[in-house]
């Protein structure tokens, strides 16, 4: 017998894609060095190991949040040759889509190093009032009452057309509906606002807002406007309009400032939602600065360890896509914050939550918040700060929980040629819609498609970097 262990624990198998040639290649997963790693092996490219998280426990804690995923009502492609190139959704997709998105247009009056799209001044290609209603019938027979729709453009607020945009999609069956924006005419175009101020029910804006500090914005925006991001966020203030900060998070760049930037949105009550997206190497970004690639337990943890309320159990997988999707739910109150996430039993949330990205309007979960918020619940977290707990009580139990109570973090987590992991893309619950009646995942449309479809519509020459 050999007296020599491996240097690392084997734990598993998937397949994830050739660094090279992008092409399926097995990868054995390895906890090592106390990581997750992918070791892929492709026999023309050679062996290339990527790290995907660095928390094994949280990274088992996943696998334990699964539950079958929903149906779409409708696939729109067959399989022929095999995932990822039969998107889609094709019959062997396991989720269905939690999130769509449409691109209405794909000119953009920022030019972002870290832009997934490749988007840019002067491209154009506002889709027509058509092409819109084509994208949205193929939602709905995909979908029924899809769940949440995202206008996204590139930069949507350039659409000539977008609040006949707007009011088709809300007087349709889609339940909630948000602008994906940058934000520069939020900040410059009261107008604009007051029309957006009419729609705001059932509506929301997903705000680029990734750092508080000039140098950083800079790095990843190419540009300073710091000032235009606190002038959207005034007007969005004033009108109270749902907001939801994204925030895109580089390693070393403004992985510092995680903390800082939930900080700050507490302070406005607007702001119901922040979302941190790790870096997507897609698009403008593709192959550069590679080394500073950072992980969603890395995020995590950032939040973790920082002094808040938020322990980690209260930053747990989303059963709809769990290796992906992180979520923290808490009720804001008087600017104070309560997690809750962490107090709901993992089989309320399996067996409640269903597969959706805003499960606190499901009417069994807001039980469970309520019952949650009880003596009984109080003294099973006894590590929680009780007087607190116990000071709040008569304030939120008396309280209808709406909308505007909750304040959610997440993490959203897309897959690149690095992580891709063809037993998680499967699950993947963000998708494109498109005009020619497609619907793609989120990272299988920027690794494989997107080009090819803007090359197909005659855009190639546009698109060159
Ligand atoms: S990613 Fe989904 S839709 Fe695309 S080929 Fe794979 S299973 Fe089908
Ligand atoms: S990341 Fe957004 S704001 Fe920046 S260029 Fe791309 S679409 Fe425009």
């Amino acid at each position: 017998m050999s007296s020599q262990a491996r240097p690392y624990l084997f734990y598993w198998m998937t397949y994830s894609l050739c660094t090279t040639c992008l092409k399926n290649v097995p990868a054995k997963i390895l906890f090592k060095n106390d990581k997750v790693i992918y070791q892929k092996n492709c026999l023309e490219h050679g062996i290339h190991e990527e790290v995907v998280s660095t928390d094994i426990e949280y990274f088992k804690l996943c696998k334990e949040y699964l539950k079958p995923g929903d149906m779409p009502d409708k696939f729109q492609t067959q399989i022929n040759h095999g995932c990822p190139h039969d998107c889609g959704l094709c019959p062997d997709h396991e989720q269905h889509s939690c999130l769509a998105i449409f691109e209405i247009i794909d000119e953009c009056n920022m030019t972002c190093p870290v832009c997934f799209a490749n988007s840019k001044p002067g491209l154009g290609n506002a889709k027509s009032m058509e092409q819109i209603d084509k994208m949205l019938e193929t939602l709905i027979a995909s979908e029924w009452e899809p769940d949440l729709l995202q206008l996204s453009g590139w930069e949507p607020t350039l659409h000539p057309q977008l609040m006949e945009i707007i009011r088709k999609i809300k007087a349709s069956p889609v339940r909630h509906l948000m602008l994906n924006t940058n934000g520069i005419r939020i900040a410059e175009d009261l107008d604009f606002v007051k029309e957006l101020e009419k729609e705001k029910k059932w509506f929301e804006v997903y705000l680029q807002f990734d750092s508080l500090n000039r140098d950083t914005i800079k790095h990843l925006r190419w540009w300073d406007y710091l000032d235009v991001r606190f002038k959207a966020l005034e007007n969005l203030e004033k009108a109270w309009i749902s907001t939801t900060l994204v925030c895109v998070i580089q390693k070393n760049v403004n992985d510092n400032e995680i903390w800082e930037l939930i900080d700050f949105a507490t302070k406005y009550k607007c702001v119901r939602w922040v979302t941190f997206q790790p870096v997507e190497y897609v698009g403008r970004i593709k192959d550069k600065e590679i080394k500073e690639r950072i992980t969603l337990s890395e995020i995590r943890n950032e939040i973790i360890k920082a002094n808040n309320p938020f322990g980690a159990n209260d930053m747990l997988p989303l059963p709809c896509h769990p290796e992906n999707i992180c979520i923290w739910y808490g009720i804001k109150k008087d600017w104070v914050i309560q997690p809750v996430t962490g107090m709901i039993p993992k089989e309320v949330l399996l067996e409640w939550a269903g597969n959706t990205i805003t499960f606190e309007r499901n009417e069994e979960i807001k039980k469970a918040f309520y019952k949650l918020y009880s003596l009984d619940a109080c003294s099973e977290k006894t590590t929680k700060n009780l007087w607190t707990m116990l000071c709040c009580l008569p304030k939120i139990i008396t309280q209808n929980l709406d909308y505007t109570n909750v304040f959610r973090i997440i993490i959203m987590s897309f897959m690149d040629k690095y992580d891709f992991d063809l037993w998680s893309i499967k699950r993947s619950c963000v998708h494109f819609v498109e005009p020619n009646g497609k619907i793609y995942p989120f990272e299988t449309f920027n690794m494989f498609y997107r080009d090819k479809i803007k090359a197909f519509n005659g855009l190639k020459d546009k698109f060159k970097k």
